[in-house]
């Protein structure tokens, strides 16, 4: 076991990036450490940034934007993190575009897809690194966090022993609250690093226009990283508050803030990870106060269970049924609002204890109760 951030000409760096830039904000220090010890570098982006049409609009001065638009914008962000990259002393033969459509990952995780699990398995296992960098899936960008969520899940696939394996992970988009800054781990940088690192920002000229302080805030004197699976510590103000798993009933307290007066009815997402049998997810579409609810397949989009919301809709808990969630030994759940793009906190990671762990406690609290 390396350890972490300690870099030598060993060490096979990883980074899985949801788009182009999201490499050089998060990792252009660390790039240009493994390039100088000479590790071995691999940066896998897993779109092109093409469904990005606010920037295209004002750079291009156009309103609508086509297909080829589209491809064309793609092409340009690819170019963009190529010239960064170079900037990090990373070549272009150290990268690879997977061409997922940007603003899709969620729509792919959820609906099971299997190629894009085995595609993401296939690239780890051949390039076999010793530390592996991927978004959080505590950022609020539904992107990054389902890109988080599908590494862990391509990675189960591959069989969880991963002894040589170093996991951190990035946020882009933080949430509004998030640990405190010791559960981080920094990564200094040199007053040569950080101006190189501006000098690659600069390269995503499509990015500037309307985010240039926002992108430019990315130097500063560390990078900082967080051990994967993401403490429970870190989960202080996730939506979905608390967790509590008692016989065969999971119960959620959850909470999500109101913005701008829209309280619309949320919608809860359930991904069990069934050890190589593949994935099961579910929803659930939260009334706006107690009810019985329907827990649905997404892809069939059939009921398979029902559920118990006690509450209104920006705040109450739900019981539900752990049976339609076996035999997985973990879950992620997630929270979308409605009407808002950005998530209020990314994925939550839930272990599942075994069954004979299950019965020897009449009841699991598996945090304690926030304030
Ligand atoms: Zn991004």
């Amino acid at each position: 076991m390396i350890t972490p951030l300690n870099l030598t000409d060993e060490c096979r760096v990883m980074i899985f990036a949801p788009h182009p830039d999201d490499e050089t904000l998060a990792t252009g220090g660390l790039l240009q450490q493994a390039a100088a010890v000479g590790a071995a570098v691999r940066v896998i982006f897993a779109t092109n940034g093409d469904n990005n049409p606010w920037p295209q609009r004002v750079i291009e001065h156009r309103w609508r934007i086509g297909i080829t638009d589209r491809v064309r914008w793609g092409t340009k962000r690819r170019d963009e993190a190529l010239a960064a990259l170079k900037c990090l002393g990373i070549p272009s033969t150290c990268t690879v575009f997977l061409g997922y459509p940007d603003q899709g990952l969620t729509g792919l995780l959820l609906t099971g897809s299997q190629e894009i699990l085995i595609k993401i398995a296939s690239e780890i296992a051949n390039w076999n690194p010793t530390l592996l960098i991927i978004p959080s899936s505590l950022d609020i960008h539904p992107d990054h966090s389902a890109l988080a969520v599908l590494v862990r899940l391509a990675l189960a696939y591959l069989g969880r022993d991963q002894p040589h394996l170093t996991q951190l992970s990035y946020l882009i988009h933080p949430p509004q609250r998030r640990g405190t800054p010791t559960d981080f781990i920094y990564l200094s940088l040199s007053r040569e690093q950080q101006l190189h690192k501006r000098e690659a920002i600069l390269c995503h000229q499509s990015q500037l226009k309307l985010s240039r302080g926002k992108l430019l805030a990315f130097v500063k004197d560390s990078e900082k990283f967080l051990p994967v699976p993401e403490s429970a510590s870190l989960y202080g103000r996730h939506p979905i508050r608390h967790v509590t798993l008692s016989g065969s009933t999971l119960r959620l307290d959850m909470a999500i803030r109101i913005l701008l007066g829209l309280s619309g009815r949320s919608l809860l997402y359930l991904i069990a990870d069934h050890p190589g049998k593949g994935t099961t997810c579910l929803s659930v579409k939260l009334p706006v106060k107690s009810a019985k609810v329907n827990v649905c397949d997404v892809i069939s989009g059939a009921i398979v269970a029902s559920a118990l919301f006690d509450g209104i809709c920006w705040k109450g808990k739900i019981l539900l049924p752990l049976s339609v969630l076996l035999p997985a030994d973990r879950i992620f759940v997630k929270l979308e609002r409605p009407f808002i793009f950005f998530d209020e906190g990314g994925w939550r990671e839930i272990s599942i204890p075994s069954l004979s762990q299950r019965a020897s406690s009449v009841t699991m609290i598996q945090e304690k109760k926030l304030p």
